[in-house]
């Protein structure tokens, strides 16, 4: 089980007082003069923490490196300066982020923490059903929109006056996630039921909400995601859902390959299933209903096939 995390509505009394302290003595640990700073684990987290602060808001992301697994990540100096200076925290959670937890105990930072997956509610789904967590939250998109009302509720206790403007600012972005949301149930006569193999459940949310049906075995991206190796037999097991028809596409985690996830790639080309990348990081340049929207639309015509 993992540890309670005091959630904004409990964090409003030391944000007010902080807040006081910084205007009186000009030794906050805001950023700059009136400039509120955001801190997310990953850039995708820092994506949305923009769209909902605006150009004044200072957004930091400690992951943005495509080639970085984030499962696998220390935090460093940097980072730690980020994180004691900032007056919001947006993580992942779920034991995805874990050295952001260490960073916020350590620092003694006074931030509001949003944590996506309590604000998700899906630990206590995946315990209701008896079902290991899938915190790869960011493909769920009504876990998205909650998470950008989050982050304005945070914003706005930092700072009262701006207020109006990140709720603004989280519904135009929460009705660009309502069209991702229409966009899977448009497709969804055309993918439900259809069977999948993933590397990793890295879009799992994206899967379920179309429809799909992993069935991938659950010792083969239990391993992945753990870095370790496959055994034989689930290996060849996993190989013979392709030569065997029995899935219609394969999506693979791009940023942690190995010799185990390259034969399986290999084997869906061979057997001509679809093959569709998906990361955990936001790409360069990108924004993120852009970037899920190009990941949507990549899963739909491989499922569609
Ligand atoms: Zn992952």
């Amino acid at each position: 089980m993992r540890p309670a995390r005091l959630g904004p509505a409990v964090l409003t009394v030391s944000s007010l007082l902080f807040l006081i302290t910084a205007c009186g003595s000009s030794q906050g640990g805001t950023s700059a003069e009136g400039t509120l700073s955001v801190v997310a684990s990953t850039n995708v987290y820092g994506g949305i923490a923009s769209a909902v602060g605006g150009p004044g808001v200072e957004v930091t992301s400690i992951i943005d490196d495509p080639s970085a697994d984030p499962h696998s990540f220390e935090a460093n100096a940097r980072t730690q300066l980020a994180v004691s200076k900032a007056d919001v925290v947006v993580e992942n959670g779920g034991g995805y982020d874990d050295f952001l937890d260490t960073l916020i105990s350590s620092t003694g930072t006074d931030a509001t923490v949003v944590n996506a997956v309590d604000v998700s509610g899906r630990s206590a789904a995946a315990e209701a059903a008896g079902e290991q967590l899938n915190e790869h939250v960011w493909y769920d998109f009504p876990t998205v929109e909650k998470v950008a009302g989050a982050i304005a509720a945070a914003l706005g206790k930092a700072d009262p006056g701006g207020a109006g403007g990140y709720s603004a600012n989280a519904a135009a972005f929460t009705r660009r996630i309502d069209g991702l949301i229409a966009a899977e149930e448009q497709a969804r006569p055309a993918t439900q039921g259809v069977g999948v193999v993933v590397t990793e459940p890295v879009p799992g949310y994206l899967l379920d909400a179309l429809g799909a049906v992993d069935r991938t075995p659950r010792e083969f991206s239990a391993a992945i995601e753990e870095g370790g190796d496959v055994s034989p037999s689930v290996l060849r097991q996993t190989l013979d859902l392709f030569s065997s028809g029995q899935v219609s596409a394969l999506v693979y985690n791009e940023q942690t390959t190995g010799p185990q996830t390259d034969q399986v790639v290999d084997a869906a080309k061979r057997a001509g299933v679809a093959v569709v990348p998906v990361a955990e990081t936001l790409p360069a340049g990108e924004d993120y209903v852009a970037w899920m929207q190009r990941n949507l639309d990549a899963v739909v015509a491989a499922l569609s096939t």
